[in-house]
């Protein structure tokens, strides 16, 4: 409820973040609907043993697509409140390192290295990548691995829906002429679609990778606090060691699903209370 109330005032100070999911949304149920109701009963597959194996594997993408999504909007990306404040925060008198505790002049609270402020949610999240307008949430330490799921199966989608198009125009009975023009027509919006999300999800989708494996997010490659090129982590050890910080360190399988199981729990923060600016 209070994950609900949290998302629902997001909504208030961004309209974006209500706009944004219900195009998504609408985007994915039509183009099931599509798949399931033109492409499929189509003359190319339409009594193919196949076409149950498609309609069933298609719906299941989908379903884990919006139970990733579900997980990325309502969850914690980071948000926590540190422990008593370090006797010396600073121990320079330039920029902090990434390092140290630092002082956010918005929340006016201790914030732990690499916490940054959301001007969207009013409050600082760990390891913050970007504020998503998709998800409605900030993308941080806490829930980075369901909005790179989400990425991962809305290309899947994207790239199933025009498989399965082109397949429905140049398999052996397409573009026989049987097809109508409706079919016609919902086959090449869902192709126009599905290029368009497609080519969209797999940039942020590589974006997302790079910057988990320079361990750089967003914030730290702006305003040129990352690490420097001699510090970044070489070597696949220290890039798997990386991606399981953010999806967890059991089996590789479990990456694959909106799950919390052998996810890092992180340091032990509370949550902070709403930060009123
Ligand atoms: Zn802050
Ligand atoms: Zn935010």
């Amino acid at each position: 409820m209070a994950a609900a109330a949290a998302a629902a005032a997001r909504c208030g100070r961004d309209p974006c973040g209500a706009l944004c999911p219900l195009l998504a949304y609408l985007s994915v149920g039509y183009a099931d609907y599509a798949v399931l109701a033109h492409v499929l009963p189509g003359p190319a597959l339409r009594g193919s043993p196949w076409c149950p194996f498609h309609a069933v594997t298609f719906n299941l993408i989908v379903l884990l697509l919006l139970a990733c999504h579900t997980r990325a909007v309502f969850a914690d990306p980071g948000e926590r409140r540190p422990p008593p404040p370090p006797a010396r925060p600073f121990t320079g008198t330039g920029l902090p390192s990434p390092e140290e505790w630092t002082v956010c002049s918005r929340c006016e609270a201790y914030r732990p290295p690499r916490a940054h402020h959301c001007r969207v949610c009013h409050r600082c999240v760990r390891r913050m990548d970007h504020h998503c307008p998709w998800i409605n949430n900030c993308v941080g330490e806490l829930n980075q691995k369901y909005f790179i799921q989400f990425l991962f199966y809305a290309g899947l989608a994207s790239a199933y829906a025009a498989g399965l198009v082109l397949v429905a125009w140049l398999g052996p009975a397409g573009g026989d002429g049987a097809e109508n023009h409706v079919q016609t027509a919902h086959c090449i919006v869902l192709l126009l679609e599905s290029l368009l999300f497609g080519a969209f999800v797999t940039v942020v989708f590589y974006d997302q990778v790079v910057s988990i494996i320079t361990d750089e997010p967003a914030p730290e490659q702006l305003r040129g606090r990352g690490l420097k090129e001699a510090k970044r982590p070489r070597g696949c050890r220290a890039k798997l060691a990386l991606l399981q910080e953010v999806f967890g360190r059991g089996c590789v399988l479990g990456w694959l699903f909106p799950c919390s199981c052998g996810t890092p729990a992180g340091p032990a923060y509370t949550p902070l209370p709403a930060c009123d600016v």
